[in-house]
């Protein structure tokens, strides 16, 4: 389903490169988990895939199309069908988890301040059932600053699932959450990944976490592939 071949991406003025000539696929089925110090290369590598990052070499092909071909349409495309999760949530203070949820239906770029009365009554149940599916029916109509870290990841979750994404890419999804609400969100994203068949991508630095719950391991070191393999075979000296 995504292809990278030979990808590279050097930033202005820097001696190296962040990310350094990675040649791989994934398909569906994979829960890829991406490990690596501060620094390894891993936003770089999320956003390479979803055509947010400038190569400087190489190219990432999306179902066989190659991204940098794309016009800026096409590539608003290939990102809704790539639901995306942050570190820090990235969600839209003073509103509504509803509201928050909504603004997956466009994309993050909307930041209409009543989204209510603009969606249809089919996206308004399919936001709930999104919200229902991570468990936060309750919260539906508070607003985003009131929920715990653990709440606001699962936000993130349910604006990407109304995607309706075939992929879902995570930026350290858990890094600000403490390790029982960790588990939690891993659990949440595996159970979707069965469920809707989506392939996931996500970075974490949390080794046991990753040997947990990834059907297939990477390790990025000074932008380099260090390990591909099942989780099983992976040691620390990697
Ligand atoms: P993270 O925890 O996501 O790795 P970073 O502190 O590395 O956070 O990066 C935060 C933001 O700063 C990102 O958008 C990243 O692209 C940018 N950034 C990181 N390192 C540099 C750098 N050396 N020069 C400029 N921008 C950087
Ligand atoms: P990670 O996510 O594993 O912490 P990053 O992909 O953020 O790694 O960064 C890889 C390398 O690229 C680091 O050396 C970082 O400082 C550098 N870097 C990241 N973003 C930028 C940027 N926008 N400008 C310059 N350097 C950057």
């Amino acid at each position: 389903m995504i292809e990278m071949k030979n990808v590279s991406v050097r930033y202005p003025g820097a001696k190296h490169d962040a990310l350094s000539e990675v040649h791989l696929s994934f398909n569906k089925g994979d829960f890829i988990c991406i490990l690596g110090k501060s620094g390894a290369g891993k936003s770089t590598f999320i956003r390479s895939i979803n055509g947010l990052q400038k190569l400087t070499q190489g190219e990432v092909y999306f179902d066989g199309k190659q991204l940098s071909n794309m016009n800026e349409e096409q590539l608003r495309q290939v990102r809704l069908e790539m639901g995306m999760i942050f570190q820090l949530f990235n969600l839209i203070p003073r509103m509504s988890v509803i509201q928050n949820v909504l603004t997956g239906i466009f994309g993050y770029r909307s930041n209409f301040k009543n989204l209510i009365g603009l969606f249809s009554n089919k996206e308004l149940e399919q936001a709930k059932r999104v919200i229902s599916e991570v468990e936060l029916t309750e919260m539906t109509n508070r607003r985003v600053e009131l929920l715990s870290g653990g709440q606001k990841q699962r936000v993130g979750i349910a604006r990407a699932l109304i995607q309706q994404p075939r992929v879902l890419l995570g930026d350290e999804p858990v890094a600000s959450l403490d390790p029982g609400t960790s588990n939690h969100i891993f659990t949440l994203l595996k159970d979707m990944h069965q469920r809707l068949d989506l392939l996931t991508i996500i970075n974490v630095h949390d080794i046991d976490l990753a040997k947990r719950y990834a059907t297939r391991l990477l390790a990025l070191k000074d932008g380099k592939i260090i390990f591909d393999g099942p989780p099983e075979e992976f040691t620390e000296k990697n």
